[in-house]
This record gives C-alpha cells, structure tokens and sequence, in this order.
C-alpha cells in the first residue's frame, strides 16, 4: 500500500475529522489534521464557571446513536441523564408536565392530567411512540419527505404541535416553525425513545478531549486556516470536514445565569427540561449543579441583533411564566452557525459530491448531528483508505 504518513490531509478538527482521523489510524495510516482554531472540537466546545461546564450551546449525546456507543466509552464521561419529558411553562401562566410514562411511571398521572394535550393527542402520541421506535432507521430515511409540521398536522392537536412539540422539537431543530424533514423527526424521536438525553459530567467537550486523546499517530496542527489549494500540493488526498461559504445555517443563543436563591422548580429543573411555548425570548431553561452553586441555562432559538434587551426579556419571561428569578450573568453564547440547513438530508453521503483529490465529510452533508458528523468521518476514511474516488 502506497499510503505513507504525509497522504492524507483531514482539513477540520471537529468530530468529523477527528473521527476520520482514528480509522485512519487504526488503518496504519497517519494523517495530518489541520485545525484553524485554537482547539479540536469544532462545534463541540465548553468552558467552565467554578466546577460547572458551560457548553457553547445546549447540546446532549443521546445515547442511543450507534455511532455514539462505537466511539466513546459513555461510562468514562459520568453522564447526568435528563428525564424522559418536559415542564409546559404556558403563557396563561399553567404549569404542566409530561413524559413517556412506560419509562418513568412518576410521568402517568400528570400526563394524564395535562391540557396541553387531548385525550386523542395522547393515544396517538403513545401508538407513535411504539411505531417510530420500533422503526429500521434506514427505513425512517427512505420514507417519502415533507415537514416535520405537516406530518404533526396529519396526527395532533395544534395545541398540542404548539405547546409541545414546536418549543420541543424546535430547541432541536434551532427552528420554530419545523420545517425541518420528518425524516430528522423520527430519527430523533427514535433515538429518544430507545435511550436518554444525556450530558457529561466535564460538559460536550469531554466527549472531544476522549476522542482526541486516542489519536497518537495523526499530526494535529492547531491554528492552521487552510484551503484544499494550500495543502493539495502536499497530500495525496484531502479529507475537508466543514461546510462552502454558501451553506445556511440555524443559529442559537445561550445565557447562564447564576440562581442565588431556590425556587419551586430548580431542583426539578436539574433532570427535567422546561419548555416556553409560544415565547419571543426563551425557548427553553435547565438547571446545573455545580459544588455550591447552581446555574440557569436559558437557550433562545435564532440570534438576536440586541442581547442586551434579549437578555431582558428571558428575565421577565422566566419570571412571570416560572418564578424563578435568574441571577448575574455569567456567560453568553451567540452561535451563528449552529446547525446547518438541510435540503435534502440522507443516511448516507453523496459520493456524486467528491471529485478526483477531495472527500468530503462532516455533519451538513446528511444531518445535523454528532451522530452523522461521526459516520461521515468514518464514511470519509475509508474511501481515501480505499481509493474509492
Ligand atoms: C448549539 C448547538 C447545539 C447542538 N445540539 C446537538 C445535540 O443536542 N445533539 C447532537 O447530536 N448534535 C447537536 N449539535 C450538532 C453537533 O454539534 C454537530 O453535528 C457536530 O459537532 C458537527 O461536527 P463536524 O465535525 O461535522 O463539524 P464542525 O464541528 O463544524 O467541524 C468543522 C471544523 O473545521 C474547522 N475549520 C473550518 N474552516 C477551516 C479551515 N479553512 N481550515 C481548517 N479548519 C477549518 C472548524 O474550526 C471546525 O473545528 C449541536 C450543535 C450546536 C452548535
């Protein structure tokens, strides 16, 4: 085999190109990465107030990604698991709960009780519950595309599209509207319903510092901005792992802030998600626990031209519709390009999109999520392990 150490060029350090870069590894083959930050992790990033992570935007691992389980050893990362269900914080000012009560019983009798949702909504939730999870995930990706809300619109309530799932599915999606394609909707709603929402205990990026810690041959080099044009002439092949310039994106803003004094929901708040449906400012808050304090997380769908006044009104929101009054910021995130937007999305990569020296890879080509930017990366290493270009 030709291949020799200097052949293959991974252009990004996100978890695509660090995923590329260990089947390489494991393959023999030792490629050079180049990382225009300061750091691998790309999207994936968190920083620390005291002993608490702070991520560059609300993100979890689901546990039930296959590619997920393949990567990282999920018991090294001490997961902090989220309940399988969502506080409703409603504009009239109610306060509802509800969840998969076949997976936690404590979610029965208040889903039961909900008005977010009739008794029709809820019969139906529970029969697509057991058909989406039980559904191949090739098969999700095959059915016929439309919008995540259209397809809600053949089943539910809008009430219940609109309490639930748009405050819900659009914190995933970084859309409001769910225009997104049913197909991520079931992928997700399936993967939620065969595992848990989960975040580590050293945030995301400990998912990052596990990954990277396995690559022992591939020569990282931090703070190089490159172009395939730069680096051709020195590799055989080029692994590029972010988006052109014309791709579109979903952005997202995240507030920490500190919470001085307990309220009725904080200490729920630290497995549960509250939702804020039909809200200009905040879409969705959980709590943190560090040592002796804890933190607000309050994330917003899209950005905002004014955080100041942003901030202001997740401030009033969270109190009037929760009464939990949030405390000094401590950090504030605004992500532009968070998710990209997906036309068409798929399982796996258009090859047709290579050319002679250039794989491509990365979550934008098939679906937002860590998930893909995984089987991209590896997708991507075994066609410049295999020639296949
Ligand atoms: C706020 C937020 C919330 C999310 N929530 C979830 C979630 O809950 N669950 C989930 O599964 N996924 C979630 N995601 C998506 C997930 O984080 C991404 O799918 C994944 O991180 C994408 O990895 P990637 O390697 O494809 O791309 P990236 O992480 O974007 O990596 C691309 C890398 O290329 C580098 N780069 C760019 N240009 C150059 C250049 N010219 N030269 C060298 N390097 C370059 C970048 O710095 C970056 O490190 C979320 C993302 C965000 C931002």
């Amino acid at each position: 085999m030709s291949t020799s150490s200097s052949d293959i060029a991974i252009l990004g350090g996100g978890i695509s190109g660090i995923i590329a870069a260990l089947e390489l590894e494991a393959k023999g083959v030792f490629p050079t990465l180049y990382e225009s930050t300061d750091r691998l992790g790309g999207r994936v990033k968190s920083d620390f107030f005291d002993d608490i992570p702070l991520d560059h935007g609300f993100q979890v691992l689901l546990t039930a990604y296959p590619e997920v389980v393949k990567y990282l050893d999920l018991s090294a990362l001490e997961l902090h698991y989220f309940r399988p269900g969502a506080y409703i914080f409603g504009k009239d000012g109610k306060v509802e709960l509800i969840g998969d009560a076949f997976r936690d019983p404590s979610f029965l009798w208040p889903t039961i009780k909900t008005n977010s949702a009739s008794l029709l909504d809820k019969i139906k939730l529970l029969v697509e519950q057991r058909r989406i999870s039980g559904l191949p995930v090739e098969e999700i990706f095959n059915q016929r595309d439309q919008s995540t809300l259209e397809s809600l619109y053949s089943k539910y309530s809008e009430r219940f599209i609109n309490q639930f799932f748009k405050p819900f599915y659009g914190g995933i999606f970084l859309e409001k509207e769910l225009q997104t394609s049913v197909k991520q909707f079931e992928f997700v709603f399936h993967m939620f319903a065969n595992g848990y929402a989960a975040f580590p205990k050293g945030g995301m990026q400990s998912v990052i510092d596990q990954l990277s810690a396995k690559l022992t041959k591939t020569k990282v080099l931090l703070n190089h901005k490159v172009t395939i044009e730069e680096v051709k002439d020195r590799h055989d092949k080029v692994i590029q792992t972010f988006a052109e310039k014309d791709q579109k994106w979903h952005g997202t803003e995240v507030f920490y802030f500190e919470l001085p004094k307990a309220s009725k929901y904080s200490e729920k708040l630290k497995n549960v998600i509250g939702l804020f449906p039909e809200s200009n400012s905040v879409n969705s808050m959980h709590v943190l626990q560090g040592g002796n304090t804890a933190i607000l997380s309050a994330t917003v769908i899209g950005v905002s031209e004014d955080s100041d006044r942003l901030e202001e009104l997740i401030r009033e929101e969270i109190k009037t519709r929760s009464g939990i009054e949030a405390g000094k910021l401590v950090k504030h995130y605004k992500i532009e390009k968070a998710l990209p937007v997906i036309s068409e999305i798929r399982l796996k990569p258009d090859s047709s999109k290579n050319n002679q020296s250039v794989i491509r890879s990365g979550d934008y080509l098939l679906y937002p999520s860590l998930n893909a930017a995984m089987s991209s990366g590896r997708i991507a290493a075994e066609k410049a392990f295999q020639n296949e270009l």
